[in-house]
């Protein structure tokens, strides 16, 4: 059941949901999250099941403020609370030692655990409100586009999560920055929220391109991840009208996701979304515009990729993931529209 945010007692029914070991998806300024009280073994069994996630792969713990870290986590190295002071409530997870508390089924058998503070008052206040550690993966299917809204929970999840707690369209609208910080040789796992540039800017020094740790396993690094129903095609701005010609003229149905500097009547296709000219707002609607062109019926989506700076880097990311060839990833059977799904 969607929510209206907010209200102090649809926090705390959503506390009594996580107390008696009950999933609460949730909103965070990145995606919506899939949340579960990350000490009790039988709920998180529970998000891993509801995806379809692998049990390998480890899931990011929310918590309520950088004072709770400690709880949580072996050491907190230098470069590890500089970063967490500077971007804490904020996209960005640090992966450190795990403390006991935090049992190896949310670590994926890892001996250390992603943590962050989230930047979104129904997060915070839901966080504070429970005063433990929520474990949460993006609320939708393993492979999936990521939900932006709490009606792409409700779309994707349905019954299958207790309770959705509504706070609008995510402000970031791409999943965090993960960083390992286990040593003071700092690495950057995922892209995300927060761009590479800022997090040197906050060190006050580079953070190595490509360090291969050997023992860092990255996995949610699959290739074929964030993925519409539709098959991504990624090309060069040059060759995407002659692009969506050729396809539409083939029989597919085209959807272009175009560059904000092409003008949206050079081209014909079953839908256009024009990106915007800002990265943080491309960023926002990415996922947005995914299942758009999904529910208008696209089976095709030719994109090209932002320039890769700041938060760039993230949507190339993604959209290079998006366009993989899907493998051994599921694809599951989503509803006619969103609005159907949310009426009912
Ligand atoms: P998500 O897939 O958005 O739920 O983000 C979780 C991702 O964080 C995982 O799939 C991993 O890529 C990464 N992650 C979480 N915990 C760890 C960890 N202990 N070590 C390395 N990567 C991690
Ligand atoms: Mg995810």
């Amino acid at each position: 059941m969607v929510r209206e945010s907010s209200p102090t007692h649809d926090i705390m029914r959503a506390v009594q949901v996580l107390r008696s070991g009950g999933l609460v998806a949730f909103p965070t300024e990145t995606v919506y999250g899939l949340g579960a009280d990350a000490e009790n073994g039988t709920a998180i069994k529970r998000i891993f099941t509801t995806k379809g996630r692998p049990t390998t792969h480890p899931l990011i713990i929310h918590v309520g403020s950088l004072d709770e870290l400690s709880t949580w986590v072996e050491k907190v190295p230098a470069a590890a609370r500089a970063l967490a002071e500077h971007f804490w409530p904020g996209p960005l997870s640090l992966v450190l030692q795990r403390s006991r508390r935090v049992p190896l089924a949310v670590t994926g058998g890892l001996e250390t655990v992603a943590v962050r503070v989230p930047a979104h008052p129904v997060a915070l206040a839901l966080l504070r409100a429970f005063g433990g550690a929520i474990a949460a993966p993006s609320a939708n299917h393993f492979g999936c586009v990521s939900p932006t809204t709490a009606c792409h929970v409700q779309s994707d999840l349905g019954d299958a999560v207790d309770l959705v707690l509504d706070g609008g369209l995510c402000n970031v609208g791409v999943e965090s920055t993960i960083v390992d910080a286990t040593s003071e040789e700092l690495c950057i796992l995922r892209p995300g929220g927060v761009a590479r540039e800022d997090l040197e800017h906050a060190l006050g020094r580079a953070i190595p391109e490509k360090q291969t740790k050997a023992s860092v396993r990255v996995p949610g690094s699959h290739r074929s991840h964030y993925a519409p129903r539709a098959q991504v095609i990624l090309v060069d701005p040059s060759r995407l009208i002659d692009e969506a010609h050729r396809l539409t003229s083939c029989g597919y149905q085209v959807g272009i996701l175009l560059p904000h500097d092409i003008a949206p009547d050079s081209v014909a296709a079953r839908k256009i979304l024009q990106a915007p000219e800002s990265l943080t707002d491309y960023a926002q609607m990415l996922y947005q515009f995914l299942r758009e062109f999904d529910r208008s019926g696209c089976n095709r989506v030719i994109a090209s990729l932002p320039s890769e700076e700041g938060v760039g880097v993230a949507i190339a990311d993604r959209l290079r993931r998006a366009a993989e060839p899907r493998g051994t990833i599921k694809t599951f059977k989503l509803p006619q529209t969103l609005e159907e799904l949310c009426k009912s």
